[in-house]
């Protein structure tokens, strides 16, 4: 088929998108509707943990659609309950609401702190509401989590902002210290801002930040969406540091490309009562029966030291590439890493390895002087070194 038979002039525009239309996947590639197929290094936005149709995933998928696909939410269904005991028994926490998307899981973990704040007021009686969240952050795309993230402009283009989000500076304890008052009832941040430019919060920042919310009990949410799902070579990020957060949001990931998204919190902070949350699709069977499938799968033996190792290597062939070509360096952890280009030339190699041919190569500038790279965590040597010879084809054209 042509790109001009497809009636994409009926989407409503939200973003420029090259004339492609994605037909099929497996593994680390994706074809277009020309046959074209291109190695895949964004895997749906840090999502397709497994790669392209993952045979466990379909099978998972494919079960439970001749089983059972909605009972509605009033009611438990098996994969829920499963996939919630996988959870919990996987981490540090004790309870698990699932929601479709993760901006409504962090929407969640917002009404959450809340809704504790007013279960521990402070000292003149009044319920704690304000989130100290930080500069560059991303938490998704609602009214409450545009407010809450840090993306330059953000706080004027559905002006007004919901209110209550105070904007620290990731790595400077001092910035939280001095936006602490009487009504502040959290701090929320990715252990790895994604969006951002893939810039990991330090070990020390995350003790010294459990630190100083124990000390104005005050609770720790740790957004996950990106870098939770072995991401970074542990199952959650929060474990590179050791320390333990009070609330956890998980997207992307959790699903493997399937529209799954969870707010995880201790058992203490567990405080919603009947009614104050709720949504129609939550713990739906056909996206957790597909949950369960993917954590079984990141949790088998072996796993996530495969992906500490694949991250290291990609990792050491980034940093050859800064060898040769003088770029200033490379961060991330394990899969989830950013080649730092030291000029604004990132979306003119997106466009030229996507255009590369007979085979293209997807990868991604989340700014304009880097590029982003989240293969998915099954990612073989093979494939980073395929990838990494593509580049350095489409380098020899970029001035
Ligand atoms: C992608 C992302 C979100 C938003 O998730 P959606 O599923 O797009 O709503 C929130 N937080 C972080 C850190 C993300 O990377």
């Amino acid at each position: 088929m042509q790109f001009s038979e497809f009636p994409v002039q009926s989407l409503m525009y939200i973003t420029n998108r090259p004339e492609t239309v994605f037909t099929h996947g497996k593994g680390s590639w994706i074809f277009d509707h020309t046959g074209k197929r291109y190695l895949d290094f964004i895997q749906g936005w840090a999502v397709n943990c497994l790669g392209h149709c993952n045979e466990g995933m379909i099978r998972a998928l494919t079960e439970q659609a001749g089983k059972l696909i909605n009972p509605s939410p009033a009611y438990y269904n098996e994969p829920m309950a499963r996939l919630a005991g996988l959870l919990t028994k996987n981490s540090c926490f004790d309870k698990v609401f699932f929601t479709n998307s993760g901006a409504e899981a962090n929407e969640g973990a917002i009404k959450l702190a809340r809704k504790w704040g007013q279960k521990h007021p402070n000292a003149a009686g009044g319920a704690r509401f304000e989130i100290i969240t930080f500069d560059h952050s991303f938490h998704g795309r609602t009214l409450a989590t545009m407010s809450a993230s840090g993306k330059p402009g953000w706080d004027k283009i559905f002006a007004p902002q919901v209110p209550g989000f105070p904007k620290a500076e990731l790595n400077d304890i001092a910035s939280v210290e001095k936006l602490i008052g009487p009504d502040t009832v959290a701090v929320m941040l990715e252990p790895v801002q994604g969006e951002g430019g893939v810039i990991p919060a330090t070990r020390e920042f995350m003790l010294q930040l459990r630190e100083l919310t124990h000390r104005h009990n005050l609770l720790l949410i740790v957004d996950e969406v990106q870098t939770g799902c072995g991401r970074t070579g542990k199952l959650f990020a929060y474990e590179l540091s050791g320390i333990t957060p009070d609330i956890m949001t998980l997207g992307k990931g959790i699903g493997g490309g399937v529209p799954l998204a969870a707010l995880l919190s201790t058992a203490a902070v567990a405080v919603f009562e009947a009614g104050d949350q709720g949504g129609t699709y939550n713990g739906n069977p056909l996206m957790t029966a597909v949950g369960i499938s993917v954590i079984e799968q990141l949790t088998a033996p072996g796993f996530l030291e495969n992906v500490t190792q694949l991250g290291n290597y990609l990792r050491e062939q980034l940093l050859a590439l800064c060898d040769t070509y003088g770029f200033e360096g490379e961060r991330g952890e394990g899969l989830l890493r950013a080649l730092l280009l030291g000029k604004d030339i990132g979306p003119q190699i997106v466009e030229k390895a996507r255009n590369l041919s007979p085979d293209g190569l997807l990868v991604n500038a989340a700014r304009p002087n880097l590029l982003r790279f989240m293969p998915a965590l099954n990612v073989t040597r093979e494939e980073i070194d395929q990838m990494i010879a593509m580049l350095k084809t489409v380098l020899a054209q970029v001035g």
